[in-house]
């Protein structure tokens, strides 16, 4: 696992990943106090706060906090149910937008990343550059803000990522790591929970510099073996590879018109052009699909999703391209349009089968239950 300390590493963290989709879903939630989590029933609810917007950790709300307090803190607040399908499709989105700079990508959360941009970047100043550019792409096709931490290895950049939120981006250089790291508190060190914590403290171990400065055979002999670990990462020489799962679930792109478009044709034309872009990327990674699904963000913000499966699998731009207008004319198109998005998911890598057209435009299978039937 251990590596050589040359690396450019980037953790990026969605903020308050839950109630921003909402947010962007509804927008007019934007600016309220809202908490995502389980039914507070009135003060009397029993969950606890999954993810709560920064208006509403103004009143002291912050997750894992008893939604029972939340709603004592807050009562007005927008209290929402955990919608996972909605976050799940979005997270999915989010880290195919980040796999576009590079494959060596480990995703460690439904909203939370790590890339190793070492052989993309030739140094710090492109890598802000890169970093700018991933926040810029994730709020313009996303409408989400995120947190990126540069440095030089995986802890440094978890700790970087949360150093400025929301929408920070902090660099700490190879040779600023123990000057950003040492003031900090231990806890901040990935693993360090309240019962390590406890017992560092009673070693008068409040810091990561307190850490750092201490005997190793002395941690050892409180916490055991894994103070070995933890003394690397306090002194920022915790080199662990960017590796893991970067299995495709789905592929889509969508685009938000300069001004908001009434016009079928080019909602048409826009369509084929983004599913040009999904197809060539299906190729590129070797798979087919088997659901069509197309996104509609309308004027006033409301956006509808819809998913088509065919019956058999397909790599053909015609299909998805005609099955696309199909669901799209299901819209009755009175309200301008401010978005439209294509993809294909139910994704397998691809086989020697063979299908013809036809085959799949039979298709009335189910995904999701928010099918569009093909029309006549
Ligand atoms: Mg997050």
């Amino acid at each position: 696992m251990q590596m050589p300390a040359s690396r450019i590493i980037f953790h990026i963290d969605m903020d308050s990943f839950f109630s921003s989709v909402e947010v962007r879903e509804r927008p007019s939630l934007k600016g309220l106090p809202v908490v995502v989590g389980s039914d507070p029933k009135k003060g009397e609810g029993r969950g606890v706060v999954s993810t709560c917007s920064y208006e509403a950790r103004k009143y002291g709300i912050h997750s894992a906090m008893p939604i029972s307090k939340a709603y004592m803190l807050c009562p007005d607040a927008v209290f929402l149910r955990v919608n996972m399908p909605l976050y799940k499709q979005v997270s999915e989105n989010i880290m195919l937008l980040l796999q576009r700079y590079t494959s060596v990508f480990q995703q460690v959360s439904v909203d939370e990343a790590y890339l190793d941009v070492t052989d993309i970047v030739i140094n710090y100043t492109e890598a802000q550059e890169l970093a700018l550019r991933i926040k810029k792409e994730m709020y313009d096709e996303e409408g989400l803000n995120c947190s990126i931490g540069v440095a030089p290895n995986k802890v440094v950049a978890k700790i970087a990522s949360d150093y400025q939120k929301p929408d920070g981006l902090t660099i700490v250089k190879p040779e600023n790591v123990q000057e950003f790291l040492f003031p900090m508190e231990v806890s901040a060190i990935p693993g360090v929970g309240r019962r390590t914590r406890e017992i560092l403290g009673k070693m008068d171990i409040r810091t990561i510099g307190d850490m750092a400065r201490t005997d190793v055979q002395l941690l050892v002999s409180r916490l055991g073996k894994s103070a070995l670990k933890l003394r690397q990462m306090a002194l920022g020489n915790y080199h662990s590879k960017v590796a893991g799962k970067t299995e495709v679930k789905s592929i889509s792109k969508e685009d938000t018109f300069e001004e908001d478009v009434g016009d079928i044709e080019i909602l048409r034309e826009t369509m084929d052009r983004l599913a040009q872009q999904v197809h060539s990327r299906l190729v590129r990674h070797g798979y087919v699909f088997r659901t069509v699904n197309l996104k509609i963000r309308f004027e006033d913000f409301t956006t509808y999703t819809r998913a088509f499966s065919l019956r058999a699998t397909s790599n053909d731009l015609s299909v998805i391209c005609k099955v696309g207008t199909r669901m799209l004319n299901e819209f009755s198109c009175k309200k301008k349009v401010r978005l439209i998005g294509i993809g294909v998911s139910s994704l397998m890598k691809i086989d020697s089968q063979q299908t013809t057209l036809e085959d799949f435009i039979r298709g009335d299978q189910n995904e999701n239950g928010n099918l569009i039937k093909p029309s006549k």
